[in-house]
């Protein structure tokens, strides 16, 4: 067994998986998988030995099995540290299908997981032996250029919802990775270049389609806004990865953006840490609600990026001067229309290290000079080059909460920031295996190491062992969070490791 390598692991267990489902009626189960025959099928005839209350449910849309064609690649997320063999996959091809494969899952009593984009940080969208419920399928947009509304399907990506708003010469904050998908950034917060300018992605969100467990063993279809199901809508701007249901559409308030400014600095070597890191966190928080900015410290050079909304490089380049003007930076400049300047800098996911470990967290007060010098100390001692301290500043229209409130509540942070270690090769499977305790032990001291310093985390990436992260992710909106978890998913069908319980009755 250990001589086998993870992927031919992954293939074995997963030819091997629908039989060691352990549900009621296991002889049932496993002698269907045994046969290659539908596990599906199989669980549903257990269900109703169980006395299942509504109608047999039927997977429906397009699904895929441990013996089809496809099964791996579509059981791999975007972060390869995390491995799972999930019984079946149901790509959702309309809403329809999520209240089938929901159902199909309440009635035979199978564990689920809801899958957008696939970059959940701790491999949480996936799910060994159960049923995955992908929607990056649902690729819609509709834009009302009139109203400044844009609603659309769950599966785009940033990418993707970039630039069918940037058609329309519209935006709304993102975050910065095209490949993440819009539904799992926006549903934890959503953080980006625009962020100061037009608040969280969160905020943006005015409505949206979910399914939501229903009765004993069903399934239902709610259309949630700031007038209807208001509660759930407030805590799904921030608390909705996974926890409520499945979102099937998003309904977002757009701006107008035509055209940023973008700049680029590079300090080679770490000598300048102290200045920049100071600088920066001096300026970036305070200045033009326009500029958004994002400081990241890799072992070989200092990058800082920066994005001026509807402004010109003459402007842009004044407002961060007191960042340029300390050491000698390799300093760049442009203009263009916001979806080219994003697609422009995003990094092929081909050519990202597999494996990536974050630890995210908060700050209220800016760096003294040791929490800087500790950056440069972990950083001088990074596993591998493609590690980074990477921030985001805050302040500006994040400090303004939208009508209705979100369950996001890190206002009045100055920045977010996060130590991140990526490691290992895509496609080549084990290649990170050597450096993963060492990059792990060097996340968990790295991030020890600025407690002192830091408050709150963030739920999108998501801190593993974290104790108390329910206060960390949503503070005093926890207990309401719990009281909403109650009245729309009172079974907790929706659970993962660090999801909301329901409250329980007085
Ligand atoms: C390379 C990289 C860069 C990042 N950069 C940023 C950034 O700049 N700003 C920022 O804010 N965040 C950033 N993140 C964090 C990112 O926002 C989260 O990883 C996000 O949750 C991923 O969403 P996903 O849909 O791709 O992932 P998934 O793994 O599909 O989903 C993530 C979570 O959301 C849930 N979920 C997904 N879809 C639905 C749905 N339709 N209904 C209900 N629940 C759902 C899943 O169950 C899971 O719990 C980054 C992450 C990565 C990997």
């Amino acid at each position: 067994m250990s001589g086998l390598s993870r992927r031919n692991l992954f293939k074995a267990t997963a030819a091997a998986g629908a039989g060691a489902v352990v549900l009621p009626g296991t002889a049932m189960a496993g002698s269907v998988a045994m046969d290659g025959g539908d596990p599906a099928a199989g669980y549903l005839d257990d269900a109703e030995s169980k006395g299942a209350k509504g109608p047999r449910a039927k997977l429906t849309g397009r699904i895929v099995r441990p013996n089809d064609p496809g099964y791996e690649e579509a059981s791999l997320g975007w972060d390869e540290l995390f491995v799972h063999y999930p019984l079946v996959i149901v790509y959702v091809q309309e809403t329809q299908d999520v209240v089938n494969a929901l159902t199909w899952a309440r009635q035979n009593n199978v564990a689920l997981r809801v899958r957008a984009g696939g970059h959940s940080l701790e491999g949480w969208s996936n799910v060994d032996n159960g049923l995955v419920i992908d929607v990056s399928e649902l690729k819609s947009s509709h834009i009302d250029s009139d109203r400044r509304i844009a609603k659309v399907g769950a599966g785009l990506n940033q990418g993707e919802a970039v630039a069918a708003l940037g058609e329309q010469d519209f935006a709304a904050t993102t975050g910065t990775e095209a490949s993440v998908g819009l539904a799992g950034a926006t549903l934890g917060g959503g953080f980006g270049f625009l962020t100061r300018y037009l608040g969280m992605a969160c905020d943006s969100l005015i409505g949206a389609e979910i399914v939501v467990p229903s009765g004993v063993d069903g399934a239902k279809v709610l259309e949630v806004d700031e007038k209807h199901h208001s509660d759930l809508l407030w805590a799904l701007r921030g608390a909705g990865n996974g926890n409520f249901g499945i979102v099937t559409s998003l309904t977002y308030k757009v701006a107008p953006l035509k055209e940023v400014a973008y700049l680029t600095a590079t300090w080679a070597g770490l000598g300048d840490l102290q200045g920049v890191f100071d600088a920066w966190q001096s300026t970036a928080p305070y200045v033009d609600n326009r500029l958004g900015t994002q400081l990241e410290v890799h072992k070989p050079e200092i990058l800082f990026f920066a994005v001026l909304a509807d402004g010109t490089e003459a402007q842009a380049r004044k407002l961060v001067e007191p960042i340029l003007s300390v050491g000698n930076p390799e300093v760049t400049i442009q203009t263009g229309a916001w979806a080219d300047i994003y697609a422009g800098f995003q990094v092929p996911t081909a050519v990202e290290p597999a494996n990536w470990k974050f630890f995210s967290q908060f700050t209220r007060k800016p760096f003294p000079k040791k929490a800087i010098s500790i950056i440069g100390e972990f950083m001088n001692d990074a596993p591998t080059d493609d590690s980074n301290f990477f921030t985001q500043a805050f302040g500006g229209a994040v400090q303004n909460k939208p009508a209705g409130g979100t369950s996001f509540p890190h206002r009045d942070a100055l920045f977010y920031s996060e130590p991140g270690a990526g490691w290992g090769t895509r496609g080549e499977p084990d290649s990170g295996d050597a450096l993963t305790p060492t990059a792990q032990a060097w996340i968990a001291e790295f991030s020890q190491a600025l407690r002192p310093y830091v408050d709150g985390a963030y739920v999108n990436v998501p801190n593993i062992g974290m104790q108390e992260w329910e206060r960390a992710y949503w503070g005093r909106n926890f207990a309401r969070l719990r009281r909403v978890k109650a009245k729309y998913d009172p079974h907790n069908v929706f659970q993962y490791e660090q999801s909301i319980p329901p409250a329980t009755p007085c």
